[in-house]
Protein backbone atom coordinates (compact mmCIF):
# COMPACT_ATOMS: atom_id res chain seq x y z
CA UNK A 1 0.00 0.00 0.00
CA UNK A 2 1.37 3.65 -1.16
CA UNK A 3 2.39 5.94 1.75
CA UNK A 4 -0.42 7.89 1.17
CA UNK A 5 -3.33 6.54 0.91
CA UNK A 6 -4.90 9.28 1.92
CA UNK A 7 -4.48 10.93 -1.96
CA UNK A 8 -5.69 7.80 -3.69
CA UNK A 9 -8.77 9.06 -6.05
CA UNK A 10 -11.40 7.04 -6.80
CA UNK A 11 -15.38 7.98 -7.99
CA UNK A 12 -18.41 7.41 -5.59
CA UNK A 13 -21.78 9.01 -6.39
CA UNK A 14 -23.24 9.05 -2.83
CA UNK A 15 -22.40 8.62 0.87
CA UNK A 16 -25.38 8.12 3.54
CA UNK A 17 -24.96 8.40 7.24
CA UNK A 18 -26.85 6.16 9.91
CA UNK A 19 -27.84 3.18 7.96
CA UNK A 20 -28.42 0.25 10.17
CA UNK A 21 -29.18 -2.66 7.41
CA UNK A 22 -25.66 -3.49 5.92
CA UNK A 23 -23.38 -4.48 8.39
CA UNK A 24 -23.64 -4.58 12.20
CA UNK A 25 -23.80 -1.27 13.86
CA UNK A 26 -24.79 2.11 13.24
CA UNK A 27 -23.37 2.68 9.64
CA UNK A 28 -21.78 4.92 7.03
CA UNK A 29 -22.09 3.71 3.62
CA UNK A 30 -19.95 4.15 0.86
CA UNK A 31 -21.10 3.96 -2.93
CA UNK A 32 -18.74 3.64 -5.26
CA UNK A 33 -19.17 3.91 -8.87
CA UNK A 34 -18.99 0.87 -11.35
CA UNK A 35 -20.77 -2.59 -11.46
CA UNK A 36 -20.07 -5.17 -13.72
CA UNK A 37 -23.16 -6.87 -13.67
CA UNK A 38 -26.17 -5.43 -15.03
CA UNK A 39 -29.04 -7.48 -12.83
CA UNK A 40 -32.39 -6.57 -14.08
CA UNK A 41 -33.48 -5.82 -10.24
CA UNK A 42 -31.13 -3.78 -9.35
CA UNK A 43 -32.41 -0.77 -7.28
CA UNK A 44 -29.48 1.68 -7.91
CA UNK A 45 -28.99 2.09 -11.76
CA UNK A 46 -27.04 4.70 -11.32
CA UNK A 47 -24.23 2.95 -9.86
CA UNK A 48 -23.41 0.74 -12.87
CA UNK A 49 -21.50 3.03 -15.76
CA UNK A 50 -18.50 4.22 -14.24
CA UNK A 51 -19.52 7.75 -16.70
CA UNK A 52 -20.91 10.48 -14.83
CA UNK A 53 -24.09 11.18 -15.63
CA UNK A 54 -26.87 12.78 -15.56
CA UNK A 55 -30.12 11.74 -13.97
CA UNK A 56 -33.80 13.11 -13.41
CA UNK A 57 -35.29 13.64 -10.47
CA UNK A 58 -38.55 14.95 -9.61
CA UNK A 59 -37.69 17.24 -12.51
CA UNK A 60 -34.57 18.61 -12.09
CA UNK A 61 -31.27 17.39 -13.39
CA UNK A 62 -29.16 15.63 -11.04
CA UNK A 63 -25.27 14.84 -11.65
CA UNK A 64 -24.30 11.21 -10.77
CA UNK A 65 -21.11 10.44 -9.32
CA UNK A 66 -17.75 12.36 -8.76
CA UNK A 67 -14.22 11.89 -8.30
CA UNK A 68 -12.84 12.49 -4.66
CA UNK A 69 -10.24 11.23 -2.34
CA UNK A 70 -9.38 8.95 0.20
CA UNK A 71 -8.81 11.42 2.32
CA UNK A 72 -11.91 13.71 1.73
CA UNK A 73 -14.05 10.36 2.20
CA UNK A 74 -12.53 9.64 5.38
CA UNK A 75 -13.22 13.09 6.87
CA UNK A 76 -17.25 12.60 6.76
CA UNK A 77 -16.86 8.75 7.64
CA UNK A 78 -14.96 9.96 10.81
CA UNK A 79 -18.11 12.14 12.00
CA UNK A 80 -19.52 9.33 13.24
CA UNK A 81 -17.04 7.89 15.30
CA UNK A 82 -18.54 8.07 18.21
CA UNK A 83 -22.28 6.24 16.96
CA UNK A 84 -19.77 3.91 15.52
CA UNK A 85 -18.18 2.91 18.93
CA UNK A 86 -21.69 2.87 20.54
CA UNK A 87 -22.97 0.48 18.73
CA UNK A 88 -20.57 -1.67 17.18
CA UNK A 89 -20.75 0.04 13.52
CA UNK A 90 -18.41 1.37 10.76
CA UNK A 91 -17.99 1.99 7.68
CA UNK A 92 -19.42 -0.34 4.74
CA UNK A 93 -18.07 -0.11 1.01
CA UNK A 94 -21.32 -0.45 -1.33
CA UNK A 95 -22.12 0.16 -5.13
CA UNK A 96 -21.96 -0.55 -7.62
CA UNK A 97 -19.22 -2.60 -7.13
CA UNK A 98 -16.30 -1.86 -4.88
CA UNK A 99 -13.98 -4.29 -6.74
CA UNK A 100 -14.79 -2.65 -9.65
CA UNK A 101 -12.07 0.39 -8.21
CA UNK A 102 -9.46 -2.19 -6.14
CA UNK A 103 -6.95 0.56 -5.58
CA UNK A 104 -9.22 2.64 -3.93
CA UNK A 105 -11.45 0.26 -2.36
CA UNK A 106 -8.31 -0.80 -0.81
CA UNK A 107 -6.73 2.78 0.21
CA UNK A 108 -10.23 3.60 1.60
CA UNK A 109 -10.23 0.73 4.07
CA UNK A 110 -6.80 0.95 5.02
CA UNK A 111 -6.99 4.61 5.92
CA UNK A 112 -10.31 3.18 8.45
CA UNK A 113 -8.15 0.44 9.86
CA UNK A 114 -5.66 2.66 10.36
CA UNK A 115 -8.47 5.15 11.92
CA UNK A 116 -10.10 2.57 14.43
CA UNK A 117 -13.22 2.15 12.11
CA UNK A 118 -15.31 -1.11 11.69
CA UNK A 119 -15.30 -1.81 7.94
CA UNK A 120 -17.61 -3.89 5.35
CA UNK A 121 -18.15 -4.69 2.08
CA UNK A 122 -21.43 -5.38 0.18
CA UNK A 123 -20.11 -7.46 -2.83
CA UNK A 124 -20.53 -9.86 -5.81
CA UNK A 125 -16.87 -10.81 -5.43
CA UNK A 126 -17.00 -10.60 -9.57
CA UNK A 127 -12.84 -10.21 -9.95
CA UNK A 128 -10.37 -12.56 -9.82
CA UNK A 129 -9.15 -13.78 -6.66
CA UNK A 130 -5.82 -12.30 -6.29
CA UNK A 131 -7.72 -8.99 -5.76
CA UNK A 132 -10.44 -10.28 -3.84
CA UNK A 133 -7.74 -11.93 -1.61
CA UNK A 134 -6.41 -8.46 -1.45
CA UNK A 135 -9.17 -7.75 1.01
CA UNK A 136 -9.40 -10.13 3.42
CA UNK A 137 -7.15 -8.16 5.91
CA UNK A 138 -8.82 -4.74 5.66
CA UNK A 139 -12.71 -6.13 5.71
CA UNK A 140 -14.50 -7.00 9.02
CA UNK A 141 -17.65 -8.31 7.16
CA UNK A 142 -17.96 -9.63 4.00
CA UNK A 143 -21.39 -8.89 2.69
CA UNK A 144 -21.89 -11.49 -0.18
CA UNK A 145 -24.54 -12.29 -2.61
CA UNK A 146 -25.21 -15.38 -3.60
CA UNK A 147 -27.90 -14.71 -6.52
CA UNK A 148 -28.47 -18.18 -8.22
CA UNK A 149 -26.68 -21.50 -8.50
CA UNK A 150 -27.17 -22.09 -11.89
CA UNK A 151 -24.60 -20.43 -13.90
CA UNK A 152 -26.82 -20.06 -17.08
CA UNK A 153 -30.01 -18.37 -15.06
CA UNK A 154 -27.28 -16.17 -13.37
CA UNK A 155 -26.09 -15.03 -16.68
CA UNK A 156 -29.62 -14.74 -18.39
CA UNK A 157 -30.41 -11.70 -14.99
CA UNK A 158 -27.31 -10.52 -14.48
CA UNK A 159 -25.28 -10.96 -18.57
CA UNK A 160 -22.21 -12.76 -15.85
CA UNK A 161 -21.72 -16.79 -15.39
CA UNK A 162 -21.48 -17.26 -11.36
CA UNK A 163 -18.31 -19.65 -11.90
CA UNK A 164 -15.87 -16.88 -11.15
CA UNK A 165 -18.48 -15.70 -8.29
CA UNK A 166 -18.83 -18.81 -6.31
CA UNK A 167 -15.46 -19.80 -7.00
CA UNK A 168 -14.29 -16.82 -4.79
CA UNK A 169 -16.20 -17.10 -2.23
CA UNK A 170 -15.44 -20.84 -1.79
CA UNK A 171 -11.85 -19.42 -1.51
CA UNK A 172 -13.17 -16.98 0.71
CA UNK A 173 -14.88 -19.31 3.45
CA UNK A 174 -11.56 -21.39 3.20
CA UNK A 175 -9.10 -18.59 3.83
CA UNK A 176 -11.77 -17.90 7.00
CA UNK A 177 -13.17 -14.60 6.27
CA UNK A 178 -16.32 -13.50 7.87
CA UNK A 179 -18.87 -13.96 5.72
CA UNK A 180 -22.70 -13.06 5.72
CA UNK A 181 -24.67 -14.21 2.90
CA UNK A 182 -27.02 -11.91 1.05
CA UNK A 183 -29.83 -13.36 -1.12
CA UNK A 184 -31.98 -10.52 -3.04
CA UNK A 185 -35.17 -12.72 -3.73
CA UNK A 186 -36.45 -11.92 -7.74
CA UNK A 187 -39.52 -13.33 -8.84
CA UNK A 188 -38.75 -15.36 -12.11
CA UNK A 189 -35.48 -15.56 -11.37
CA UNK A 190 -34.68 -17.44 -7.96
CA UNK A 191 -38.30 -16.81 -5.67
CA UNK A 192 -38.83 -20.84 -5.50
CA UNK A 193 -38.36 -22.99 -2.14
CA UNK A 194 -36.01 -25.44 -4.71
CA UNK A 195 -33.88 -22.25 -5.83
CA UNK A 196 -33.46 -20.82 -2.28
CA UNK A 197 -32.67 -24.25 -0.31
CA UNK A 198 -29.64 -24.64 -2.99
CA UNK A 199 -28.55 -21.70 -2.07
CA UNK A 200 -28.72 -21.99 1.49
CA UNK A 201 -27.52 -25.28 1.25
CA UNK A 202 -24.11 -24.34 -0.12
CA UNK A 203 -23.77 -21.50 2.01
CA UNK A 204 -24.11 -23.14 5.25
CA UNK A 205 -23.02 -27.08 4.22
CA UNK A 206 -20.21 -25.96 1.71
CA UNK A 207 -18.72 -22.67 2.90
CA UNK A 208 -19.54 -23.15 6.72
CA UNK A 209 -21.47 -19.36 6.88
CA UNK A 210 -23.69 -19.07 9.42
CA UNK A 211 -26.21 -16.66 8.79
CA UNK A 212 -28.39 -15.29 5.77
CA UNK A 213 -30.56 -12.61 4.68
CA UNK A 214 -32.85 -12.78 1.93
CA UNK A 215 -33.95 -9.27 0.52
CA UNK A 216 -37.30 -9.34 -1.57
CA UNK A 217 -37.33 -7.33 -4.33
CA UNK A 218 -38.92 -4.29 -4.98
CA UNK A 219 -39.54 -1.37 -7.07
CA UNK A 220 -37.88 1.57 -5.76
CA UNK A 221 -35.45 1.88 -8.38
CA UNK A 222 -38.02 2.12 -11.03
CA UNK A 223 -38.22 6.41 -10.88
CA UNK A 224 -34.24 6.27 -11.02
CA UNK A 225 -34.49 3.83 -14.69
CA UNK A 226 -36.89 6.66 -16.11
CA UNK A 227 -34.82 9.57 -15.12
CA UNK A 228 -31.71 7.72 -16.62
CA UNK A 229 -33.79 7.53 -19.72
CA UNK A 230 -34.02 3.64 -19.77
CA UNK A 231 -36.94 1.21 -19.38
CA UNK A 232 -36.99 -0.64 -16.39
CA UNK A 233 -35.95 -4.14 -16.96
CA UNK A 234 -38.70 -5.96 -14.56
CA UNK A 235 -41.40 -4.75 -16.06
CA UNK A 236 -44.67 -5.21 -13.62
CA UNK A 237 -43.45 -8.27 -11.87
CA UNK A 238 -45.09 -7.87 -7.41
CA UNK A 239 -42.80 -7.76 -5.15
CA UNK A 240 -42.84 -11.28 -3.14
CA UNK A 241 -45.39 -10.88 0.05
CA UNK A 242 -44.86 -11.35 3.71
CA UNK A 243 -46.32 -14.75 3.40
CA UNK A 244 -43.85 -15.84 0.67
CA UNK A 245 -40.84 -14.43 2.40
CA UNK A 246 -41.70 -16.23 5.51
CA UNK A 247 -41.85 -19.37 4.06
CA UNK A 248 -38.63 -19.56 2.00
CA UNK A 249 -37.19 -18.14 5.32
CA UNK A 250 -38.17 -21.20 6.94
CA UNK A 251 -37.01 -23.39 3.84
CA UNK A 252 -33.68 -21.84 4.34
CA UNK A 253 -33.53 -22.66 7.79
CA UNK A 254 -34.38 -26.08 7.48
CA UNK A 255 -30.58 -26.29 6.35
CA UNK A 256 -29.29 -25.55 9.46
CA UNK A 257 -28.12 -21.89 8.91
CA UNK A 258 -29.64 -18.39 10.61
CA UNK A 259 -31.78 -16.57 7.94
CA UNK A 260 -33.49 -13.31 8.55
CA UNK A 261 -35.47 -11.23 6.04
CA UNK A 262 -34.60 -8.16 5.31
CA UNK A 263 -30.70 -6.32 5.45
S1 LIG B 1 -24.33 -6.31 -8.61
FE1 LIG B 1 -25.52 -4.83 -7.43
S2 LIG B 1 -24.96 -2.80 -8.26
FE2 LIG B 1 -24.29 -4.36 -9.75
S3 LIG B 1 -26.01 -4.48 -11.18
FE3 LIG B 1 -26.30 -6.10 -9.64
S4 LIG B 1 -27.62 -5.19 -8.10
FE4 LIG B 1 -26.79 -3.50 -9.35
Amino acid sequence: MANDIYSVRGRIFDIQKFSVHDGPGIRTIVFLKGCVLRCRWCCNPESQNWEIETMLQNGTKKTIGYDTTVGEVLKTVMQDKPYYRRSGGGMTLSGGESLYQPEFARALLQACRENGINTAIETTLCADWETVASFIPLIDTFLVDIKHMDSAKHREFTTQPNEQIHDNIRALAKAGANIVVRVPVIPSFNDTPAELHAIAQFAYEALGVGEMHILPYHRLGYDKYIGLGRDYPMGDVPSPDKAKMELLRNVCASTGITCHIGG
